[in-house]
């Protein structure tokens, strides 16, 4: 957990471009954008993958979908659309080992994707 890039975002020991925080998650701009809007909604727990939820995380993880959601009303995606993608493992490409929600708008998203 120590090394682990969104604790340390979270922590404050590594910069970042913070659009949101509160008592469970943030959100940040995502280093690498692949949309005009590319937000990480993130719990403020360290939660390796969606595999680790248990129940107790019933609550956190709506709190992340209504979080993401409001974000997307305010950057003005909200009624063109946008996706909401959760990673889990190497078949789907995950690379940061803390849970994370990626907000993706801005622009027609293709699908399925590769
Ligand atoms: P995933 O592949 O689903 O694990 O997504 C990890 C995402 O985190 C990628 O889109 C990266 O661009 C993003 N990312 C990694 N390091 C940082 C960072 N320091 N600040 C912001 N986004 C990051
Ligand atoms: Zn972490």
């Amino acid at each position: 957990m120590s090394d682990c890039i969104f604790c340390k975002i979270r922590d404050g020991q590594v910069p970042a471009r913070a659009v949101h925080r509160d008592e469970q998650c943030m959100a940040i701009e995502d280093i690498n954008p692949q949309a005009p809007t590319h937000l990480l909604v993130i719990p403020l727990e360290h939660i390796p993958t969606v595999n680790d939820l248990t129940v107790d995380h019933r609550a956190l993880v709506g709190h992340l979908y209504l979080t993401a959601a409001k974000l997307a009303r305010q950057r003005g995606i909200a009624d063109n659309g946008y996706r909401l993608v959760m990673n889990t493992h190497r078949d789907a490409g995950q690379t940061v080992f803390h849970i994370h929600l990626h907000v993706l708008g801005g622009r027609p998203l293709e699908w399925p994707p590769g």
